[in-house]
């Protein structure tokens, strides 16, 4: 299988050990690695393919504790580098009674935050046969020119660009500046997945459509992704657009979800991009795609609920017996 190398942070999520509390009213939490890039990563060797994680953590049992459970999946760390005085990035995330996400970040700096340009490995990105990424790594430097720097060497090499923005707003100075930096990569993606918020967000408009989702499209991309929840997805390509339906299951937590989803995707394009110009056969990756969204928020946590490739057939078969 091709290599899917996906770039990022990669911490550590507290959640309540209760549901439905705020943060300040949880009494405890329990520790769920995540980040979505590597979430994606993960996703992708757990489906029998082919994955490595790119980014930064702290050298303290945390950050240890997180290239183990790379290594564990199967997920190459060879890209990972640690950071002497900085630790690894925590985020405390609750899902409240109104079902509202409320998160604390601890990121003052954090360990991602800080890799830098010279400090990649540049063999294993060159690699790649798709270089996939958020724009949380676009936030601060040196983070920022590592990204720019990781995609620019991925694409030189020809590697296929995937970006899923994962916009998480209390990160960011401001909306606007969020905004302008998650656009300011757009053009250079070929595939590109975003939720139906994102889409809200980015285009400043509150319609899901066909027109709203065409607003964002450039003439590099390939393949433009709108994903809806429990609606399923639609999809976009220069030729042709249409929908496909969410599996109905018993969903606990939709953490992870969409990282399934794009998992699922690039595993099953990354050896077979023209799927992408055959709309029979990516409406046939899609749904496999929304299974394994779905098979995801059967269970809590995003890495403990990614699907393995016999959980997949049982959703798709609809021999579910959730
Ligand atoms: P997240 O940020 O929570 O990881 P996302 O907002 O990026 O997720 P979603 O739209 O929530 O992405 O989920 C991705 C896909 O997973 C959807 O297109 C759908 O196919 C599937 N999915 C998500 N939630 C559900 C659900 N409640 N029931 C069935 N399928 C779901």
């Amino acid at each position: 299988n091709g290599l899917i190398v996906s770039f990022g942070e990669m911490l550590i999520d507290f959640v309540p050990t209760v549901s439905g509390v705020s943060l300040a009213e949880a009494p405890g939490f329990i520790k769920a690695p995540g980040g979505a890039p590597a979430n994606v990563a993960i996703a992708v060797t757990r489906l029998g393919g082919n994955a490595a994680f790119v980014g930064k953590l702290g050298d303290d049992e945390f950050g240890q504790m997180l290239a183990g459970i790379l290594r564990e999946n199967g997920v190459s760390a060879d890209g990972v580098n640690f950071d002497k005085d900085a630790r690894t990035a925590l985020a405390f995330v609750t899902l409240r009674a109104d079902g509202e996400r409320e998160f604390m970040f601890y990121r003052n700096p954090s360990a991602d935050m800080l890799l830098t340009p010279d400090e990649l490995n540049l063999d294993l990105i060159r690699s790649a046969k798709v270089f996939h990424y958020g724009s949380i790594s676009l936030i601060v430097e040196p983070c920022r020119s590592a990204h720019l720097k990781a995609m620019e060497v991925a694409k030189a090499a020809g590697a296929l660009l995937s970006y899923d923005p994962n916009l998480r707003l209390p990160l960011w100075s401001s909306a606007e500046e969020a905004r302008k930096q998650i656009l300011s990569i757009w053009n250079q993606a070929e595939v590109i997945k975003v939720s139906d918020e994102e889409l809200q967000f980015l285009t400043q408009n509150d319609n899901i459509d066909d027109e709203s989702a065409m607003s964002l499209w450039h003439d590099n991309l390939k393949l433009l992704l709108v994903t809806l929840g429990d609606k399923g997805c639609r999809y976009y390509t220069k030729n042709f657009r249409g929908a496909v339906d969410a599996y109905r299951v018993k969903t606990v937590d939709t953490t992870g979800a969409g990282d399934s989803f794009v998992g699922a995707l690039l595993y099953k394009i990354v050896d077979d991009q023209a799927i992408i110009e055959d709309e029979s056969r990516l409406k046939e990756v899609l749904k496999y795609a929304c299974a394994c969204g779905a098979i995801t928020t059967t269970k809590k946590g995003a890495i403990p609920a990614l699907p393995t490739p016999s959980q997949v057939l049982t959703v798709l078969n609809g021999t579910a017996t959730e």
